[in-house]
């Protein structure tokens, strides 16, 4: 930081690293928001400076992703591990099952915690790929009397993003989109329904986004769900029915601010696709660490990769600490090392990550 302050490259995967100049408006605020005396999380969550902080984010939010009035936004608590028990209980409606596509970790997760819901098929699945390649959305059917597919757009542990998403499936398509949300533009009305929790590209962990085609609100929902898990109601209640964590949602407002500030999404895009070419560039060219994404699979976010002697993990987690780089330990599920590159990663903690790297390899 310019002031002096040093700040390490955190390529943490979630909770992750988050913009300098967004906790620099939160430092500078957090005693004395705008001249109230008091911070945000002090403040009623109904009071008129709250408020005002939550319909801004939104506004914000809905001028970011280009989202249409025909969409409602909703934020909520319990992360995209609520959002996948909530999906089947409100989207279930008069129809038998769900669909879903098994492309790692996070589907995974989502596909049991459908099923503990509602009946659920599994219509695709990276299995075959050893997870190393997205099964291609063109061949994805649909059950007839399917509620939704579910897809996850970028699986933070395995390494895979879709780069074409579904279309024309007859169902509305549902999208855990918790690691790759606004990093860079997409088409709303492609999607019934996004979530994403927000501690990866939108701010800290605590609050989580719904973007939901209204209609969808229309479907029955079973009334033995308490309130606080189905979207109507949370709608009905500005996402207010119980107090909201309200420094979670001012951050994810100054957040979304930030990115427009830097340009919107096509900006952020151009400037993500330039961090991870650079690290799968340097990584495809070595003969030290490797990726075993397919190319065309491979996530902007989330970069896996292995060292060629497993014996010196270790050493290079040791190194890179001492370089000020943090988080580069794989998922406890596939060891070895990965590099979340989410928006706030300034392009120089890439550089100086494959710096890194480069030494590493000249030294073993
Ligand atoms: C982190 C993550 C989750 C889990 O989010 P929680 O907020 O911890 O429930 C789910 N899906 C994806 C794709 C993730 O990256």
């Amino acid at each position: 930081m310019s002031d002096g302050d040093w700040r390490a490259y955190n390529f943490s995967a979630g909770p992750s690293t988050i913009a300098d100049e967004v906790l620099k408006t939160a430092r500078d605020e957090l005693l004395d928001y705008r001249g109230l005396g008091a911070s945000i999380m002090e403040l009623s969550h109904r009071g008129p400076d709250f408020m005002e902080v939550a319909t801004r984010c939104e506004a914000n939010l809905r001028r970011l992703m280009q989202i249409p009035d025909d969409y409602a936004v909703i934020f909520m608590q319990g992360g995209a591990t609520l959002q996948a028990s909530a999906v089947a209980a409100n989207l279930i409606g008069s129809h038998q099952s769900a669909d879903y596509i098994d492309t790692g970790h996070w589907s995974q997760k989502a596909i049991r915690l459908g099923a503990d819901q509602i009946p659920v098929n599994v219509v695709a699945s990276a299995a075959g790929s050893d997870y190393r390649s997205i099964p291609d959305p063109q061949t994805y059917q649909a059950s007839p009397q399917s509620a939704y597919l579910h897809i996850t757009t970028n699986e933070t542990i395995h390494g895979l993003q879709y780069h074409r998403i579904p279309k024309g499936l007859g169902v509305p398509l549902v999208a855990d989109m918790s690691s790759d949300i606004v990093s860079a533009p997409i088409e709303i009305q492609d999607y019934g329904l996004i979530y994403a929790g927000a501690q990866k590209n939108i701010g800290p962990a605590g609050i989580t986004l719904v973007v939901v085609r209204r209609d969808l609100l229309q479907r029955e929902v079973d009334s033995r769900w308490p309130a606080i898990f189905r979207y109507k109601e949370q709608l009905a209640a500005d996402s207010m029915l119980n107090t909201p964590p309200t420094l979670s949602w001012y951050l994810c407002g100054l957040t979304i601010e930030n990115l427009l500030s830097k340009g919107g999404l096509p900006c952020i895009a151009a400037l993500n696709q330039r961090k991870a070419t650079l690290l799968y560039d340097f990584i495809d060219q070595s003969a030290f660490f490797s990726n075993f994404v397919e190319l065309g699979s491979r996530s902007l976010m989330n970069v896996p990769f292995d060292l060629a002697d497993p014996a010196r993990d270790q050493a290079f987690l040791e190194m890179a600490k001492a370089s000020g780089m943090l988080g580069l330990k794989g998922h406890k599920a596939r060891g070895g090392m990965r590099a979340s590159l989410y928006n706030a990663m300034p392009i120089a903690g890439v550089e100086a990550l494959v710096e890194l790297m480069a030494e590493f390899e000249r030294n073993s």
